[in-house]
């Protein structure tokens, strides 16, 4: 396994992400529940992985419930990251937030965390004010953020006055646009980049076609419109012919290149304990230059720019405005 930076501890550079665990947007309880997660989850920490990311509004808390009562069976180290939601008004209502985060992992302290998108309307110095007394009560290890330009991300670290030690973005083989500023921001200023969908929801698996698209939380990505799923066999192909070389599965080639750079922690997502165990050995895989540049011409077409990522913050932040009105809860 490889390691990386994260604050002041080091993880596995291939984490594992849980947004599908209580989500039935990925399908919980149709075709997957308790029984698999739990499975994935002990199948992560049985092949080195040492990192894993939640947040509140993940199954309305139940990721965290979930999650939280996966590692209590076993005895080891790791990190565990989650994310308030944006409609937190307030420095209290963060540190409320933290603490019912807190609860549902049965955890002493949060190891990071993270801001899960920014909020026009609600003045980041009150966020940052909230981090900062759960940072001072040891409630949270370290502090991060997530969607957040290069120049948000620094505006945030001043305001906390101390180390906003990672961004969570999407970052993968069809989605480089963070390679103009956040990339280079993290390496200059010692930070780490949490790339999510990093196997661009499943789509380098070849699972899936223009004959079989994804329902649930798949249907909003525009990645799995029908003519972009066409434009993909093209790096189906090439994923796969690399991929013989290494004797290695096309998802575990384009997680391997995500995490090429050493600042880099790429977190798929799982619904079954065999795609955890193939993603951790994808961690050991090191592609040549040549490999690389390859897969990332016949990805060329399929790039979601950084224009993509606006639209999407765009239409979360008119979400997050009115939902804020109707007061989100939860359990
Ligand atoms: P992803 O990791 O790119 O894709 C996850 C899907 O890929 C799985 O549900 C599974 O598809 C498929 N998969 C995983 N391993 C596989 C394997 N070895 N072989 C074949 N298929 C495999 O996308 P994501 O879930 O959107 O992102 C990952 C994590 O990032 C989330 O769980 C969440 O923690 C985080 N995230 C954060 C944000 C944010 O705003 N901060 C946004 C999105 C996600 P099937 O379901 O078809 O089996």
């Amino acid at each position: 396994m490889k390691y990386v930076s994260l604050g002041d501890r080091r993880v596995s550079a291939i984490g594992l992400g849980t947004w599908q665990f209580g989500s039935p947007e990925w399908g919980w309880g149709r075709d997957f529940g308790s029984d698999d997660a739990r499975k994935v989850v002990h199948q992560a920490l049985d092949s080195g992985i040492t990192f894993f990311d939640t947040a509140e509004i993940y199954g309305r808390g139940r990721s965290e419930e979930i999650l939280g009562a996966a590692l209590r069976e076993r005895d080891v180290e790791v990190m565990v990251a989650t994310k308030v939601w944006p409609t937190r008004i307030g420095a209290s209502a963060v540190v409320a937030a933290a603490r019912r985060s807190l609860a549902r992992l049965q955890r002493a302290s949060l190891d990071l965390y993270q801001i899960h998108w920014p909020n026009p309307v609600v003045p980041l110095a009150w966020t940052m004010q909230g981090m900062r007394r759960l940072l001072d009560q040891r409630l949270v290890g370290s502090v991060g953020v997530s969607n957040f330009s290069a120049g948000r991300w620094a505006r945030a670290e001043t305001l906390l006055g101390s180390p906003v030690v990672s961004n969570q973005i999407p970052y993968s083989l069809v989605q480089r646009s963070p390679e103009r500023s956040l990339l280079p921001y993290a390496v200059q200023s010692k930070r780490a980049i949490i790339a999510y969908s990093p196997l661009a929801q499943g789509l380098f698996s070849g699972a899936y076609g223009p004959g079989y698209i994804p329902s649930g939380a798949r249907s909003w990505n525009p990645l799995f419109s029908a003519g972009r799923l066409v434009r993909a066999e093209a790096l189906a192909a090439e994923l796969q012919v690399v991929g013989e070389r290494h004797a290695a599965k096309p998802t575990q080639i384009a997680l391997a290149w995500t995490i090429r750079s050493g600042n880099v922690i790429a977190i798929p997502g799982a619904r079954r304990d065999w795609q955890v165990a193939e993603n951790a050995a994808a961690a050991d895989i090191e592609l040549s230059d040549e490999e690389a540049a390859r897969i990332e011409a016949a990805a060329l077409p399929l790039q979601l720019g950084g224009g993509s990522l606006l639209l999407r913050g765009g239409r979360i932040a008119r979400q997050v405005v009115e939902t804020g009105l109707r007061r989100w809860t939860y359990r």
